[in-house]
């Protein structure tokens, strides 16, 4: 708009100079170097001027652009060719992902030579080589990587993974924190971290790796809590193997009062009080635990409480009172029956069996029942009979790892198949539930 109204104000001033010098006619005279012009006609001189430059300036401009063009046609060139690079570039990172090694490495080169840019086709190139098999093509790409500033944290990563396929965790430990320290907060390098650091019991560095995760907000501070109590049992189980009870006690401690819910930390807790002669305390921490969830190592735990030399009969009365906590669960009649057992109270015994709702019945009610029948009668063939049927007897409940589905034997703070930090809980085998009760027959003695 502006320029418009300055173009309509330079044609209305340009119209009033040309009528202003019709009207006003003059006379101009030029004296240089020997010669001499002169007009009346002032309108058409400064006519002449106003052409003249126009014609200069344009024979300007064509100069200037004739003189630019070898420049412009290198530059064009190199476009193109970096557009190719780039083409190049994209259509190796198709192939990667769509699995044609032949291809990607036919393009990294292709790329590599159009782009001249080492770092940015050295990824391109590595993938190409892993895909091809060559772990060690791959890594010298992801070495080299490592002296760009801008690749090197691409170059950790890849190192990394491989170190981790190759089960190197300590080249892994040392990797994931070179990756932490160049990209403090990435979310995976974090959880990596924290799972190497498990497995190398670092312990606290461990718990100062958690925290940062849970800062992140990657986990939320109920499971945070959780994990940190994970955590503490295995630093409390390694400190106890060690010798440094203080230690041992000091963390089960933390880790009872994290997560109360949490069964290892329970029994290592309990462990560690009953081996400072707080037995009573040992004793009020697990029956606290069983009123909310009784379980097996809970039982166990309790069994353990008193010593070897404890009366079958004292013992029978220390599981009454934990029955009694939870006397309707199927865990609280297999532990009374088990107490019952050893103490051959066989009616008692058979009673809480019949009792524990588990049909179909677990292998650990068949293992008793067997038990039984054998102590109780000496009839070693229907023991073999209720052992035969614990054989094809369902799976029980168990740890199991939430990540990668597998069945742990015992409980650890990561899971022994797939190294998962703190995926392993207490749970029915995949695609079983436990039936409702029904009577237990006893098993036919007649062959
Ligand atoms: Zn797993």
């Amino acid at each position: 708009m502006i320029r418009i109204i300055l173009l309509f104000v330079l044609i209305a001033g340009s119209v009033w100079l040309a009528v202003w010098l019709a009207d006003h006619p003059g006379r101009v005279e030029i004296e240089m170097l020997g010669y001499a012009v002169y007009t009346e006609q002032v309108g058409l001189l400064i006519g002449a001027i106003v052409v003249f430059t126009a014609i200069v300036a344009v024979l300007y401009r064509i100069w200037r652009s004739l003189r630019r063009a070898p420049r412009r046609i290198v530059e064009h060139r190199g476009a193109s060719k970096r557009q190719r690079g780039y083409q190049a570039l994209t259509q190796g990172m198709v192939a990667v992902a769509a699995g044609d090694s032949r291809e990607a490495k036919r393009f990294a080169r292709r790329a590599d030579s159009l782009l001249n840019d080492p770092p940015l086709t050295m990824l391109l190139s590595a993938q190409a080589a892993q895909l091809d098999g060559d772990e060690d093509a791959a890594r010298r790409y992801f070495e080299s990587m490592l002296d760009d500033p801008e690749m090197a944290f691409l170059g950790v990563r890849g190192l990394l993974m491989q170190a981790m396929r190759n089960g190197d965790n300590p080249e892994a430990l040392r990797l994931a924190g070179r990756a932490q320290s160049l990209r403090p907060n990435t979310p995976w390098v974090l959880k990596y971290l924290l799972q190497l650091q498990v497995q190398a019991a670092e312990w606290e560095a461990a718990d100062g790796t958690l925290q940062q995760v849970i800062r992140q907000g990657a986990v939320d501070a109920g499971t945070g809590r959780g994990q940190h109590a994970v955590l503490a049992v295995a630093f409390s189980h390694e400190a106890a193997a060690a010798g440094d009870q203080a230690a041992a006690a000091k963390q089960a401690r933390r880790a009872h009062d994290l997560d109360p819910a949490l069964v290892p930390a329970t029994v290592a807790y309990a462990k560690c009080l009953a081996e400072t002669g707080k037995a009573r305390r040992a004793t009020k921490v697990i029956e606290a635990a069983w009123s909310q969830a009784p379980h097996p190592e809970l039982a166990a735990a309790y069994g353990d409480l008193a010593g070897e030399d404890e009366a079958p009969l004292d013992r029978v009365k220390r599981f009454q009172r934990l029955h009694s906590l939870r006397p309707e669960h199927s865990e609280s009649h297999l532990a009374l029956a088990e107490a019952n057992l050893a103490a051959q109270l066989w009616g008692e015994a058979r009673r809480h069996l019949e009792q524990s709702e588990s049909v179909p019945r677990s292998v650990r009610v068949l293992r008793l029942l067997a038990d039984l029948e054998e102590q109780e009668h000496g009839d070693l063939k229907a023991a073999r009979r209720w052992l035969d049927e614990a054989a094809t007897a369902p799976m029980e409940d168990a740890w199991y790892c939430d990540s990668c589905g597998s069945i742990a034997g015992q409980w650890g703070a990561s899971c022994a198949s797939c190294d998962s930090f703190a995926t392993l809980s207490w749970q029915s085998p995949p695609g079983q539930r436990i039936t409702p009760p029904a009577a237990l027959p006893a098993p036919e003695t007649a062959e």
